[in-house]
């Protein structure tokens, strides 16, 4: 009776059997490589709950391991943290609240979520490796700021029409515009001075990122039927993608881009109904993004962190309608059977060589998205290996 339900990771699973050796420098490394051989070399007890773990030795390069490597929460402290707060951050809580609540730090928290958006980017890209798209994509820019309202961003979100499903996303720093007081013009001069404007050309660039992503999983005996606002940064990004492609000599598919004015209704029947919901849902589950409020990210790297979890959360985890059935969106597109809990998700540790990431993953992964004012100051995760 629900012993069936009861689904092992790594460090609880009696027949875990390590599926690599998870030294990133070891040709094993990399999963299912033939002839791979690996020892068992006891096991050790963990001091703080006198927990026992299988430890392994691998005969190419004598590293040692153990059940508890393969796990995502492996050098945690708090070890059922990273589930729980990634639902808790899914559902509105500031980091300060979500402290308080678990009784840690706010820079344990920011940790946590920063840990938990690397291992969603993984998941993402594990779990849609091998998908193709066949449906419209509607894409758009979510506008937030990190650090000050002189710090706007775009997070570029890329969907499916039908499915909801959250494909891709990217950033783009901008220019603080719109209407200032001539005391918020001189700042914003004083600021450009020091550190620079941002690219008047990024949300074309991030834009260009996120499209160049996307084709790679539309076939190319396929139209990309690609629908947007009347933003006109979006048509340049269109060329700046295929003249990109013809230079590398990729073959893609023939892109129809639809526009939809931003004064059309904003209902069901609006070809952009599922970006329109995504950024509904993202600014009133994730309290950064929420308006008049102190819960803003500070840094554009922890609100891509943030966006991450928000992904995962949105196309796996949470039923595609409130009121409907136990559908979620990765259901939709056919990339999962069943709706997956957070426990699911950080089941197993993802290791980022086997993820093939683009350049800006590459950046998203090791937080190399600096937010400016901060200066040079800025933590990035160095990939360090398992132990
Ligand atoms: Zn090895």
């Amino acid at each position: 009776m629900g012993m069936m339900n009861i689904r092992h990771t790594p460090d609880t699973d009696p027949c875990f059997t390590p599926p690599h050796c998870p030294n990133q420098h070891c040709p094993f490394h990399m999963p299912e490589v033939p002839g791979w051989q690996w020892r068992p070399k006891g096991i050790y007890t963990r001091r703080s709950d006198q927990r026992s773990f299988r430890r392994f030795r691998c005969l190419h390069c004598s590293r040692t391991f153990s059940t508890r490597t393969f796990c995502s929460d492996y050098w945690l402290r708090k070890r059922d943290l990273l589930p729980k707060i990634a639902d808790i951050a899914s559902n509105g809580a500031g980091l300060r609240q979500i402290a308080r609540h678990y009784h840690v730090a706010h820079s344990t928290v920011a940790r946590l979520i920063a840990r938990g958006g690397r291992h969603c980017l993984l998941f993402h890209k594990a779990e849609t490796k091998n998908m193709k798209i066949a449906e419209p994509i509607a894409f758009d820019g979510f506008e937030t700021f990190e650090y000050s309202q002189f710090f706007p961003f775009h997070i570029n979100v890329a969907a499916g029409r039908d499915s909801w499903f959250l494909y891709e996303l990217t950033d783009s720093p901008l220019r603080r515009k719109g209407r200032m007081t001539p005391g918020q013009r001189r700042r914003r001069t004083e600021l450009e001075a020091e550190l620079g404007r941002p690219d008047p050309k990024a949300i074309e660039l991030g834009t260009a990122t996120l499209l160049w992503s996307l084709l790679e999983k539309i076939p190319i005996d396929q139209q990309a039927v690609l629908e947007s606002d009347e933003h006109p940064a979006y048509p340049r990004a269109i060329r700046r993608v295929v003249r990109e492609a013809e230079k590398v000599k990729r073959k893609v598919s023939t892109i129809i881009h639809r526009t939809i004015s931003s004064r059309a209704a904003r209902t069901r029947d609006n070809p952009l109904f599922a970006i329109n919901l995504a950024d509904l849902l993202f600014r009133h589950s994730h309290a950064n993004h929420r308006r008049e409020t102190i819960a803003f990210s500070k840094r554009r790297m922890a609100a891509i962190s943030r966006a991450q979890v928000f992904r995962v959360w949105r196309n796996w985890v949470k039923r595609r309608k409130e009121n409907g059935d136990d559908t979620t969106a990765a259901m939709a597109v056919g990339v999962a059977r069943g709706r997956l809990g957070w426990d699911d998700v950080f089941r197993c540790r993802l290791f980022p060589v086997h993820a093939e990431l683009a350049e800006f993953e590459c950046r998203y992964y090791a937080s190399e998205v600096f937010t400016a004012t901060l200066g040079k100051r800025q933590q990035v995760h160095k990939l360090r290996m398992a132990f």
